[in-house]
């Protein structure tokens, strides 16, 4: 590893050793709560991370980095759009318009608690809280852990401020693509708030020992240091929010074949008319170009292997081998025949 990759990851390391502990300011120590992002996750991965936590890898300290980068200019785009940022013991009792991060917000009742990404005070009181998410591809309908993280945060909101009107939304962001989609309209359902509550007390027994930790499996489990040896993944169930993801990739390669489809003949067609070499605007300010690539030849390295192994050995290089992936939709099965 370069010098500077080193060194960039010894500091990303040093950034999030600091951050894990500036979130550590629950009234009760860290392993007796059940935070919302916990109770929407896996139990087994909670407890294991608890036990034996895993160093995390330099890809996952840079993905981590990302999200706190996209916080750090959402924050700014408030600021610059009228909104105070106040600090979040001033939040309570300061007038809107403004904004505050990681605000701490905890069940009176229960060992159960979260950090809002952003809360927000408008001009007349009311609350907004944004969860921001930061991903590789923003996904057509939002993901059930991240609705539930939501709910929870909008029900510890709503036992903390009684009587002010709360809503919540979801921010995605894919920032290599510079999308961005907000999943919103949400308020607090005491209900479900409730039901979530139920399970947060199972994670905090399940935290003590008193009772195992439920292995939850979904889309994460690919990027899980606990992997190995867990239950979820010896039978090869799969998840539901898999399965969607499974659905909408088989979706959308169909639509990619169907799109190559047309677009050939089309490409045939522009080549005829542009001829080899041609550069040129359209009126819609669309570049075209088309551009002679030279013939070349290939070696057939199975024959060069086969009858020239001395020549196959000096020449060949390395190629870094990679999982392939294949999703397609099978036929219907036949039906059975009538007896
Ligand atoms: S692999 Fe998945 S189910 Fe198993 S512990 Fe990790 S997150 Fe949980």
């Amino acid at each position: 590893m370069s010098k500077l990759i080193t060194f960039n990851t010894q500091a990303l390391l040093l950034i999030e050793k600091s951050n894990t502990k500036s979130l550590d300011d629950f009234s009760r120590p860290r392993n007796e709560m059940a935070t919302a992002s916990e109770i929407c996750g896996c139990y087994r991965k909670v407890i294991l991370k608890m036990k034996s936590p895993a160093k995390p890898t330099a890809r996952e300290l840079r993905q981590k980095r990302r999200g706190h980068i996209f916080e750090i200019d959402q924050a700014e785009r408030f600021k610059v759009m009228g909104f105070r940022e106040v600090s979040p013991e001033e939040f309570p009792d300061a007038s809107g318009p403004c904004f505050t991060r990681q605000l701490v917000v905890e069940h009176p009742d229960h060992p159960i608690g979260a950090h809002l990404d952003f809360a927000i005070k408008h001009k007349d009181g009311s609350l907004h809280i944004i969860e921001c998410k930061t991903t590789a591809g923003i996904p057509s309908e939002p993901y059930g852990n991240w609705i539930g993280q939501l709910h929870i945060q909008l029900g510890l909101l709503a036992v903390s401020f009684p009587g002010i009107e709360i809503r919540g939304s979801i921010l995605a962001a894919d920032l290599s693509a510079g999308e961005e989609q907000e999943f919103n309209s949400f308020t607090p359902d005491m209900t479900l708030f409730g039901f979530y509550v139920e399970k947060g007390l199972e994670l905090i027994e399940a935290k003590a020992g008193r009772i195992p930790a439920e292995s939850m499996p979904g889309i994460l489990c690919g990027y899980c240091p606990y992997r190995g040896g867990c239950p979820s993944h010896n039978d090869q169930e799969i998840p539901i929010e898999v399965e969607c993801r499974i659905t909408e990739y088989e979706k959308l390669d169909r639509k990619k074949k169907d799109l190559e489809k047309r677009m050939d003949p089309m490409k045939n067609e522009l080549i005829e008319f542009f001829g080899g070499s041609f550069h040129g605007v359209t009126v819609d300010g669309i570049a075209v170009a088309t551009t002679m690539i030279a013939a070349s030849d290939y070696v057939d390295s199975k024959k060069v292997k086969k009858e020239y192994p001395l020549v196959y050995q000096a020449c060949k290089k390395g190629k870094a081998g990679y999982t392939k992936l294949e999703i397609k939709k099978l036929p219907p099965a036949p039906l059975a025949k009538a007896a």
